[in-house]
């Protein structure tokens, strides 16, 4: 799929740094930055992975579901449908650069710090912030069944107000 429409950028980004499509070795760029992580896992950088990596990396670690980011990629004149960022979120996580928090059943959350770490779920606002991981001490992990080992352990700590 081509798209001959462009996007605008947001503001924190001048506009002359997001030109920055063809070869070049600008480092400190976002664009540039989106470019190398993706070539890194071995993703093709197309336009769409291109423009929906750079809405999600470039504002620093969060969370956000496809919904979100389908609104912010409106917003930003991405023309992608909700479909396609449901994939490229998918296909992102799948190497690595998003984790995937399962908090309920209803909605997935893509998580862009890809680190180790848990999080505190605000019930009452469907928020998610990081929890570091040496704050949270798991003590005696149940046996896996057999033929299966443990690839990680999600601590999701659910918040309410007081009352
Ligand atoms: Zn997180």
């Amino acid at each position: 799929m081509t798209q001959s429409r462009s996007f605008t950028p947001s503001s924190t980004v001048p506009a002359n740094q997001m030109a920055a499509t063809g070869p070049g070795d600008r480092t400190g760029c976002p664009w540039h930055t989106v470019k190398a992580k993706l070539r890194e896992v071995g993703l093709r950088p197309t336009r769409q992975r291109m423009a929906l990596g750079w809405i999600l990396f470039a504002k620093g670690d969060r969370h956000v579901t496809a919904e979100m980011l389908y609104e912010e990629a409106n917003h930003a004149k991405v023309p992608v449908s909700l479909a396609t960022v449901y994939n490229t979120l998918h296909q992102f996580t799948e190497v690595g650069l998003l984790r995937q928090v399962a908090v309920d059943g209803s909605k997935a959350y893509f998580d862009t710090n890809n680190s180790e770490h848990h999080h505190f779920f605000i019930e009452d606002q469907n928020d998610l912030m990081d929890i570091p991981s040496s704050d949270v001490v798991v003590g005696t992990a149940p046996m896996p069944p057999e033929g299966y080992e443990i690839a990680r352990i999600d601590v999701v700590v659910r918040l309410r107000r007081k009352r």
